[in-house]
């Protein structure tokens, strides 16, 4: 088998941040909560408090989850324990609503998430995944920042409440920031179901999607999961060739391996599938490229994303022009594929797809 990550081969400095996890209760599941309980000789129930206290009513502080007695409070601060929140460094809006929250981990990285708002007010929170990553898609600007770490589900997490908190509710997660989420399998699975749980913050399953640069191991064992969450492949590319050139990931695997793996989820989960595709110019949206996309996910109960190219310092990449855009839409739809076009958001405050961590490029910090 493949490996489940990697065409970037650097090494994380820190890969899972554990010493800080195992002692956060936010990113701790029900159980592990209730083992944790028994294990400080106090009653099971006490741990439904600590769930409720840290998901939904979101606390910072162990003392503030006031139900529980004030010894075992006190118990847990002495025994390292804490629930984890990520610092607010700055915050930046767009005219265009799309606001963009740069948090700071408690080891000084940095990750940035977004919230876009649609016409009725909805606002939905691109999630990160990890700091920096390790695919190097080169239209990315994260792929360009060194990989540092994979997040931990409570750091995944707090970014949801921390931009309800710091904003109004939200009402999706797409899990489209930085990071390859399938590259922090577990993790991400983790904070997935936090989000859903009833006595949490309860966003629905729905609600939730989670987008992959296209691991097929990645795509075969989220099928088997037990989960309503919507998946995102993004494609980006007609053909191996043009993928290669802009997906490391692409000398990994080919189309027909991830295709395969998409064409398995969908036989298993029966649930439709949506393809991200990036539109640059001269490289992947000619009426030819939009002819081999057809080819290739006919057949597929697929919705097709067509994303306006975002630019960003070190890429030479031009965006197509919308009329481009929109060509390539049409021949599309004439093939009865559904279609989506997402036009620049955020640019102004570079937070739009593929331009998370663009203001770090150059700076090394
Ligand atoms: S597009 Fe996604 S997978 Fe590719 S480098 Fe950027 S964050 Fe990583």
């Amino acid at each position: 088998m493949k490996p489940q990550t990697k065409p970037n081969e650097r090494e994380p400095v820190n890969p899972t941040n554990d010493d800080q996890s195992q002692h956060d209760l936010k990113g701790m599941s029900r159980q592990e909560l209730s083992e944790l309980v028994v294990r400080f000789d106090q009653k099971p129930f006490l741990a439904g408090y600590l769930f409720s206290f840290i998901h939904a009513k979101t606390v910072a502080e162990i003392d503030q989850i006031t139900p529980l007695p004030k010894p075992f409070r006190q118990q847990l601060i002495d025994g390292g324990y804490s629930i984890s929140r990520l610092t607010l460094v700055e915050t930046f809006t767009d005219p265009d609503g799309t606001v963009k929250y740069l948090f700071e981990l408690p080891d000084r990285n940095r990750i940035e998430s977004v919230a876009l708002s649609d016409r009725e007010g909805r606002r939905t929170l691109c999630l990160s995944t990890q700091a920096g990553c390790r695919m190097a898609c080169s239209f990315c600007a994260t792929g360009k920042l060194k990989f540092e770490r994979n997040l931990t589900a409570g750091e995944i997490v707090d970014q949801f409440y921390q931009a309800e908190r710091l904003g109004g509710q939200i009402g999706n997660a797409v899990y489209m920031g930085m990071g390859e989420p399938f590259d922090n399998y577990e993790p991400v699975l983790r904070s997935i179901r936090l989000l859903n749980d009833p006595d949490g913050r309860n966003l629905g399953q729905r609600h939730i999607t989670v987008s992959t640069c296209g691991i097929p191991e990645g795509i075969d064992r989220f099928a088997g999961e037990d989960l309503q969450v919507r998946l995102a492949i993004s494609l980006h590319a007609p053909s191996d060739a043009i993928r290669r050139r802009i997906m490391a990931v692409g000398k990994s695997w080919t189309l027909e391996e991830i295709l395969g793996a998409v064409g398995e989820y969908q036989k298993r989960t029966g649930r439709r599938v949506t393809f991200e595709y990036c539109l640059i110019q001269g490289l992947n949206d000619s009426d030819d490229c939009a002819g081999k996309l057809i080819g290739r996910i006919t057949g597929i109960d697929a919705a097709v994303n067509l994303i306006e190219y975002n630019p960003h310092p070190g890429c030479d990449f031009v965006p197509s022009g919308t009329q481009r855009i929109e060509r390539f839409q049409g021949l599309l739809a004439k093939a009865g594929i559904e279609t989506v076009i997402r036009y620049k958001r955020g640019q102004t405050i570079r937070a739009a797809c593929g331009q998370l961590g663009a203001d770090r490029l150059g700076k090394n910090k």
